[in-house]
Formats: C-alpha cells, structure tokens, sequence
C-alpha cells in the first residue's frame, strides 16, 4: 500500500499523526507528510482510518 497527502488539502488538524503515527507526520509547516513507503502491513489499517477521518479527503491510499 502507499499513501499519499495532498498537501494543499491539508488544514493540519493532527489526526493522521494520531492515529497513524508511523505513517504520517505533520512537517514544519504542520503540514501532514507520509513518511512510510510503501505502508508497512502493520499499519495498514490505521493509514485506512487515517483517510476515513481526514476531514478534508486529503490522504489517498494506494495497493
Ligand atoms: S488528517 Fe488530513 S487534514 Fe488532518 S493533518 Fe492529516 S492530512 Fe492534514
């Protein structure tokens, strides 16, 4: 799986960090960026909550 932010999405509400930590990490910008490719199988079911609740649609998962 590979996860992708669109950055211009993005409004920096921290919840992919949260729940999805190994994934995603907000930058200096406190802008979301994916910081695991390919997503490990471990995380895949949290990079999926990570999508389902961005507030914005910004994360997009590939398989
Ligand atoms: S959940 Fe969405 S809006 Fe919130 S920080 Fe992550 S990518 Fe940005």
């Amino acid at each position: 799986m590979k996860a992708i932010v669109d950055r211009d999405a993005c409004i920096s509400c921290g919840l992919c960090e949260s729940v999805c930590p190994d994934v995603f990490e907000l930058d200096d910008e406190g802008i979301s960026v994916v910081i695991q490719d390919p997503v490990d199988e471990e995380n895949e079911d949290c990079a999926r909550e990570a999508e389902d609740g961005c507030p914005t649609d910004a994360i997009h998962l590939e398989d």
